[in-house]
């Protein structure tokens, strides 16, 4: 087999985790592609971790969707595409714009994104479009809003280089985000960078801990807020930035009333953190789904949000909390509106001046007027019929979402569903009346926007197989049919990004951060030409961070302060004893529709597995690979069993990649229950209350 590189390489950009490293891709004689790290990238620098660097080997059409499928029959595009618009339109027609739904990825590019944007809110006149995002990143979001007032990271990768301390809160960045896992480790041994890691399981990234807080779950707020009392008793507010914070005599009562205990911590770990965060003046906070995924996720955010304000470490060189995303393209989806609560260009769907704007500029028909269903209440709607047409892009919420036994149900019994994909058989695709076939990593050409706000281009290297397409051009195809043909007529990704860019000028005018219409590349080979750019760049803004300067996005200009009442812990369950703590693996991907191709990545992990204390595992009779039942209400998994005192007793963990009916495993995330944090709703996908026992089979 002739290996050689065939062309030059493609400067491209990986499609896995938020850190969104830069890759050259360069095509083989064999049809295949040769993978590097870009050297020039800045998020990595030439690196890529084992995930980046297998992606070559995850190509091939083994198990690719190729064709369009009406009821499992194979068809032509047009009379998929003719049926897709006329369902759509009936439903409207007949139940009005709220009967139909979007649930699209954070794994679609920002101008797929923009145009099922676009299409929803602007011409359908609904907000029913929501991502797996909510899954992520929904209560950053909030959270940031909530202090901010704008969604907006305020600091950069670099942060984690420049910092004294970084403390990593429910982030296992050591296999969730392996490269800016890499740069902290490097600035570690040179700079002697100090790290925390609090999270109640020891996980990978504590090999490079100075201290490991191993708190017990659901008590962050509790720490945060001791650690707001311990700032204002050590006289360490910064009054000279809390001159532009509104808040700080609330949240400092709710902190200094919060009492010790909860956490479970030695005193001496708790007082160590305490001296470090508080000793070091560049300190970066970084948190990720433990924080985010929780009933309480945005109280989570705000608690670690109110230390950095009080204190100002924030959008300067060297300190800020920081949300690592875990999606490659959660924030271009945040930057298009891609959430069933935000409009375009982080514009507002509750301000009337912000629709009006939108909607001028799309000159579109209408525009939603309120936010429509958030992912786990879509499903719901699903579930009880209000939803009649319902269109899943890029993701496979059958094996994903919570209490995913039942999402499978409510797709199933949805009067009409599309799926557009590029595998043919997932748990999702198995559900649909009509499947799609759709451009993969290799295939597509758009941008993408990583966790620290860098646009990146990711660039064909493959020609599209068999019948596939773009998903913007599928959805523009459909909203043609559907009577707006003009507003969809675009000749390729270049003409969106120019649009999308456009109308961030826009809302730039009306105060919002996301203005990128400097960028605009107008033409063709000016979009191909593009390079990797952060935003914002204005020298103002402290060289691409936020809110160092004191000026928020809020109506006053000032930020704000949340007074954080932790939430009572939850008794425990005798049917459900367990709080089963769910998570990724360092080399697979979601439900590894792609890293499951590449057999070294499962070299590391080949299997579904649930880590468990030895101590529980000495009262359950369980031994080293013996095979466990868990199970609740909601579903039923079984997990081949590691004893190991990285979980804490009580709370065992299982990856969530893997699907029940290629494993017999049954899905991990069918355990967890539907709930939501109230105001972000996001689900709570890091804990389910399960009870183990050992597996008998028959
Ligand atoms: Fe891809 Fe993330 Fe690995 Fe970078 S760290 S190569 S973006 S999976």
């Amino acid at each position: 087999m002739n290996m050689q590189p065939a062309t030059k390489p493609i400067r491209t950009t990986c499609p896995y985790c938020g850190v969104g490293c830069g890759v050259l891709a360069t095509p083989l004689a064999n049809g295949g592609l040769a993978i590097e790290g870009d050297p020039d990238h800045p998020a990595n620098k030439g690196r890529l971790c084992v995930k980046g660097a297998a992606l070559g080997e995850t190509l091939g059409l083994r198990g690719r969707l190729l064709d369009p499928y009406i009821h499992g029959k194979r068809s032509s595009w047009d009379q998929a595409l003719d049926l897709v618009a006329q369902r759509f339109s009936d439903a409207i027609a007949k139940h009005g714009p709220d009967s139909v739904a979007f649930y699209v990825s954070g794994q679609l590019l920002t101008e797929d994104y923009y145009v099922a944007n676009k299409l929803m809110k602007g011409f359908i006149g609904s907000a029913n479009i929501d991502t797996n995002s909510r899954l992520c990143m929904a209560s950053s979001v909030a959270g940031h809003k909530r202090a901010f007032g704008s969604d907006t990271v305020p600091g950069l990768y670099e942060d984690l280089e420049l910092a004294d301390t970084v403390v990593l809160v429910g982030s296992n960045l050591a296999w969730c985000h392996p490269i800016l896992y890499q740069r902290l480790a490097a600035a570690r041994e040179t700079r002697g960078t100090k790290v925390v890691v609090v999270d109640p399981r020891r996980t990978a990234t504590c090999d490079i801990a100075d201290l490991h807080l191993a708190l017990n779950a659901g008590t962050d707020t509790v720490l945060f807020n001791l650690l707001l009392a311990e700032i204002a008793r050590r006289g360490l507010i910064d009054h000279g930035f809390a001159a532009n914070l509104d808040g700080m005599e609330d949240a400092l009562a709710a902190a200094q009333a919060t009492p010790l205990s909860s956490t479970g911590l030695p005193h001496a770990d708790l007082t160590r953190f305490l001296d470090l965060w508080t000793a070091s003046e560049r300190v970066v906070t970084v948190y990720s789904q433990g924080i985010n995924q929780s009933e309480s996720g945005t109280d989570n955010v705000n608690a670690i949000l109110n230390c950095h304000l009080a204190t100002g470490r924030i959008g300067k060189p060297g300190m800020g909390p920081f949300s690592v995303t875990g999606q490659p393209n959660a924030m271009g989806g945040r930057e298009v509106g891609g959430l069933a609560n935000m409009l375009a260009c982080h514009l507002d769907i509750d301000n009337p001046d912000h629709r009006d704007a939108v909607r001028g500029f799309w000159q579109a028909p209408r525009i939603a007027e309120k936010p429509g269903l958030k992912a786990v209440d879509m499903f719901r709607a699903v579930e009880e019929g209000r939803i009649k047409a319902l269109w899943i892009m890029c993701t496979n919420p059958a094996l994903s979402m919570p209490e995913a036994d039942r999402v499978a149900r409510a797709i199933k019994g949805c009067d009409f569903t599309v799926v557009s994909d590029i595998v043919a058989q997932t748990d999702t695709t198995r559900l649909a009346d009509v499947l799609l076939p759709a451009t993969g990593w290799a295939e597509k050409d758009g941008t993408v926007t990583n966790s620290e706000r860098r646009v990146s281009r990711q660039r064909r290297a493959l020609a599209a197989p068999g019948q596939a397409r773009d998903d913007w051009r599928i959805m523009a195809d459909v909203a043609k049919r559907m009577g707006w043909a003009d507003a969809f007529d675009w000749t390729g990704p270049a003409q969106i990004f120019a649009e999308h860019a456009a109308l961030s000028g826009v809302a730039g005018g009306l105060g919002s951060d996301f203005d990128i219409s400097d960028y605009r590349a107008t033409t063709a080979p000016e979009y191909d030409r593009m390079e990797p750019f952060l935003w914002p760049q204005s020298p103002s803004r402290q060289g691409g961070r936020f809110f160092g300067d004191g000026l928020f996005q809020t109506p006053s200009g000032r930020g704000r302060m949340v007074p954080i009442f932790p939430a009572n812990r939850r008794p425990v369950d005798i049917a459900a004893p367990f709080t089963l703590n769910t998570g990724r693996v360092r080399d697979h991907w979601h439900s590894m529709t792609r890293t499951g191709r590449a057999a070294r990545l499962s070299r590391h992990i080949a299997e579904p597995f649930l880590e468990l204390h030895p101590r529980d595992a000495e009262r359950l009779g369980l031994a080293p690979a013996g095979l466990a039942q868990v199970e609740n209400e909601h579903g039923r998994a079984i997990l081949r069993v590691l004893i190991t005192d990285r979980a804490a007793p009580g709370h065992p963990f299982a990856p969530i990649h893997w699907t029940g009916e290629t494993s017999s495993a049954g899905r991990v995330s069918s355990l967890v229950p539907g709930l939501t944090d109230p105001i972000s709703g996001q689900p709570a996908l890091k804990s389910a209350a399960v009870n183990i026992s050992a597996f008998r089979a028959g």
